[in-house]
């Protein structure tokens, strides 16, 4: 019989799933409280679950099926992990510490079939879904390592930005939000999570009707259809006129903000008429959307690509705040790992071929 992660379980899966199996409702809470409070590795050690549970769950589901490949850790005090997956492939995570808390990124496929053209991950295309146990998992395996460290502390935050497109695995997106969520485990707050997308428009509004409350980040990086074009494949299918549909939907659905992710690239991108661009396409919505200018972080891959000047992005920036938009530059964690996303694994894979 084939083996999957117990954690890809909601709660309310569990339950109607134990019950299934002759066993009564109050025992789901028990397992969970094992899984998620106490933390358990393997179901024996659930001391005051009755034998024939453990054995059943035994049968069915296991724990772990992640194992550490490779751990990276910065002076800042980032993290950054690769995982083997149970048929071999690798997968990134990265622990950041931040004054507000500690945010865990997480990897949603394995490759990526968006195709954004200064990406490290989307070189290698989509070889499949990641399941939500296998996500959920990434979250564990952090919390085990600050578990081991005897700090007492808490993964708080959790942002879904790592390799693959988050909606493109729509349905175990949803359940790991709803593990991770839920007061009685790891309670992490729906506030504290985001979900970012490169721009589905129509998932952006199925993700809306969900009223999950967490937070979402659009991958925009240009300001025009021509220039996204170029910078991301993806826009050809989905144009920035239908992506604000689907952002004004998410907005009034939800009332949460929304933030727009802009990697800023070397004299791509970068120039004072983009952002002149950029505040004409959000016009009246800048209350509700904040835009987070990244300073790109180059990869052998992707040489064409630079990182903008101090003064351009500086520039770009003062003009956002100067036309009433809520802006931010993103703050880099560990500069002296491979910090970009895809790095290590791009950069493993690579050393295993060779
Ligand atoms: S940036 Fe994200 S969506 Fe784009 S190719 Fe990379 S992993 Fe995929």
């Amino acid at each position: 019989m084939k083996q999957t992660s117990i954690l890809g379980l909601t709660l309310e899966q569990l339950t109607a799933w134990l019950i299934e199996h002759g066993h009564k409702k109050s025992r789901a809470l028990q397992v969970w409280d094992w899984l998620y409070r106490k933390r358990v590795t393997d179901f024996s050690d659930m001391l005051d679950v009755n034998k024939d549970c453990i054995q059943l769950l035994q049968d069915h589901y296991v724990i772990q099926t992640l194992t550490e490949h490779l751990k990276q850790e910065s002076k800042d005090g980032t993290i950054k992990l690769l995982f083997k997956l149970s048929d071999g492939d690798l997968i990134e995570t990265v622990l950041m510490r931040h004054k507000f808390g500690l945010s865990v990124c997480v990897t949603t496929q394995v490759g990526c079939n968006i195709g954004c053209s200064f990406c490290a991950s989307g070189l290698l295309p989509k070889k499949r879904d990641l399941s939500s146990g296998e996500i959920v998992e990434q979250i564990m395996n952090v919390q085990h390592h600050l578990d081991r460290l005897e700090l007492g502390e808490k993964v708080s935050h959790i942002v879904v930005m790592g390799i693959g497109e988050p909606f493109d695995n729509f349905q175990n997106l949803l359940d790991f939000i709803k593990v991770v969520i839920d007061h009685k485990g790891l309670a992490i707050g729906s506030r504290h999570i985001t979900v970012s997308t490169s721009g589905l428009a129509e998932k952006i509004v199925e993700f809306a009707d969900t009223q999950l409350q967490v937070n979402l980040a659009v991958s925009l990086h240009a300001p025009n259809n021509e220039l996204r074009t170029r910078i991301m494949r993806i826009n050809r299918a989905v144009p920035i006129e239908k992506l604000m549909q689907g952002i004004a939907y998410y907005l009034e659905k939800t009332n949460r903000k929304v933030t727009i992710e802009y990697i800023l690239l070397k004299d791509v991108n970068d120039r004072l008429e983009h952002a002149a661009e950029l505040v004409e396409l959000i016009g009246d919505k800048r209350n509700l959307l904040t835009v987070n200018l990244i300073p790109y972080n180059p990869v052998d891959e992707h040489s064409q690509y630079q990182r903008s000047e101090q003064e351009s992005i500086m520039a770009f920036y003062d003009l956002l705040k100067k036309q009433g938009m809520n802006c931010t530059v993103r703050l880099e964690h560990g500069a002296d790992i491979d910090a970009a996303c895809g790095q290590l694994r791009s950069k493993q894979m690579k050393i295993a071929s060779a």
